[in-house]
């Protein structure tokens, strides 16, 4: 791009959303220097030493930590007592290794294996893994807990990296937003850093040097730069946006308590999509219409699959809390990006396109039946619809309908309180949508991440392609108007759960397939409701 006379625009990615001016805080990882290895006594003890002065420093970061924050720490600080990992090091200390190097060598041939991996969880634990090995590194070479050089209040902190423990040791109220040359958008920093509200960009295009210390700067994470010595009309555009992005959250605070009414006097509903439910601690019911979406994963997070009263019982809680709002709970979806081990099949050689979602609820019958059981007695709390993931073809909603039936007679026969729910299905493979007339079904929920992934053959956790993966493509609007068509057509009800919804800038053309219902990640509701209410009604 052509750059404006004197500063210098360097690209990245955005990862957390905001806009941010002021002095670069630039700290480049510094080399940890020589260490002279002793005895293996020695060294063990220096090992010791330093893995429980890691250990501490990791059960402080705990200590204040939310429930994301906490997993990645606790993941780490398990890490620290695991007794495999920790004789493979002393073995290499007990040939006579110096315990840096037995740590880094240890902790990178982990690292390999966790990268080499089809799952997904793992790949994304390897960032924990490296993030413990500078930790404790560190602490060998006696290196003193990187502080931020001074004049770091207000400024920008710009880094080769960033590991998660390390932001969380940050003191964001001094900092403004960071920039740094690592990471990706799925990583857990710019996690971290979303769910903080500090903007963050990732993957910048640039050798960075320590010149750029102190110099102004303008972090633009809503298109992914940072402009170094930013001249009078980048600033003057960038407090624009910045007055713009203050007024919209202000006006969607306004609007988050009331109903979203389109300028047609049209009203949408705005329902919440569910990871985990702790998050509806932090959500009010009267803000939304009910919930979505559930996913179900969360129950299976720790490996350990949760028998059918455990089921109820968290079922139980998003009804009692949608005080008799509906709640829509889908069956698990293990699979492609959200494998569970132990669940979902290894050695697949392409697991988007293999057995996941319904396919495997239907080949796992034991397990899809405690969920089916669980889901018919939570019915009789109140309005509950059950969803089914990654359906194709009608056979096999009537597969699962056939199931639903045997497990309510079941239930009666044995004089357990139950209800029928509502059965819909998700509408995320692209052939099914096409034929959604030929589905017998409730409802429908547009799933548009996995659709736009299938009609694009875009893998969705590949960043490297993600331009490509746009969900406003005209195949996908169109794909997503015939599915609101065919919806009407049957005179069953259709919305929308993928993240296409939770974006301010894409809720418009979601209007204009006709949809009037959608689910939403719980933070953006009042920012969702304000997009709707400034549409000009579009078709319907
Ligand atoms: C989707 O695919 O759009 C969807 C909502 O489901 P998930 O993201 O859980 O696959
Ligand atoms: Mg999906």
């Amino acid at each position: 791009m052509v750059e404006p006379e004197g500063e210098r625009v360097i690209e990245g990615i955005a990862a957390a959303e905001g806009l941010a001016v002021g002095p670069i805080v630039f700290q480049h990882t510094a080399s940890l220097g020589h260490r002279a290895a002793g005895s293996p006594l020695e060294e063990r003890e220096a090992l010791n030493a330093a893995m429980a002065e890691a250990s501490r420093e990791i059960g402080v970061l705990v200590a204040g930590a939310d429930k994301l924050a906490a997993e990645i720490l606790e993941f780490q600080g398990a890490l620290l007592e695991d007794e495999d990992l920790l004789g493979a090091v002393l073995g290499q200390l007990d040939a006579g290794g110096a315990a840096h190097d037995a740590w880094a060598e240890t902790i990178d041939g982990e690292v390999a294996e966790y990268r080499a991996g089809d799952d997904e969880y793992f790949r994304a634990r390897a960032e924990d893994l490296l993030d413990l090995k500078t930790r404790v590194l560190r602490r060998l070479h006696g290196a003193a807990a990187c502080d931020l050089p001074p004049a770091a209040e207000d400024g920008i902190l710009v880094a080769e990296d960033l590991t998660p423990s390390r932001f969380l040791e940050l003191d964001w109220s001094l900092l403004r937003g960071a920039a740094i040359q690592g990471g990706s958008p799925t990583s857990h920093v710019a996690i971290l850093a979303r769910a903080r509200g500090i903007p963050l960009v990732v993957g910048l295009d640039a050798e960075l040097d320590d010149c750029i210390q102190g110099a102004p700067a303008v972090l633009d994470a809503k298109t992914g730069r940072l402009v170094i010595a930013p001249n009078k009309g980048t600033l003057a555009r960038i407090k624009r946006a910045q007055a713009a992005l203050a007024s919209e959250r202000c006006a969607a605070e306004a609007l988050v308590d009331r109903p979203a009414v389109l300028t047609t006097g049209d009203t949408v509903q705005v329902l919440i999509n569910v990871d985990d439910p702790a998050i509806l601690e932090a959500t009010v019911p009267a803000h939304c219409d009910g919930i979505g979406l559930t996913r179900t994963e969360f129950l299976f997070r720790d490996g350990h699959l949760p028998g059918e009263d455990a089921q109820f019982e968290a079922y139980r809680r998003l009804i009692v809390w949608a005080g008799g709002r509906s709640v829509t709970i889908r069956t698990l979806d293990a699979g492609g990006d959200k494998p569970i081990p132990g669940v979902t099949p290894i050695g697949e050689t392409n697991p988007f396109l293999g057995v996941r979602g319904l396919r495997l609820s239907l080949q796992t019958p034991a397990l899809f039946a405690v969920q089916l059981r669980a889901l018919a007695r939570a019915a009789a709390l109140g309005p509950l619809k059950v969803m089914v993931p990654m359906v194709t073809v009608p056979q096999e909603m009537d597969r699962v309908r056939a199931l639903l039936n045997d497990t309510l007679a079941g239930l009666a026969a044995k004089g357990v309180a139950h209800a029928r729910p509502a059965l819909g299905m998700m509408v995320e493979v692209p052939v099914a949508a096409m034929t959604a007339d030929r589905f017998d079904v409730d409802f429908f929920s547009i799933g548009s991440n996995d659709l736009v992934q299938y009609l694009t053959a875009c893998a969705r956790d590949n960043p490297a392609v993600a331009p490509l993966a746009d969900p406003r493509n005209p195949a996908v609007l169109e794909l997503i108007r015939r599915v609101v068509e065919a919806a009407r057509a049957k005179g069953v009800e259709v919305s929308l759960c993928g993240d296409m919804a939770s974006d301010p800038d894409l809720v418009p053309l979601l209007l204009d397939c006709g949809l009037r219902s959608i689910s939403v990640a719980p933070a953006l509701i009042g920012r969702v409701k304000l997009a709707i209410q400034r549409h000009g009604g579009g078709a319907g």
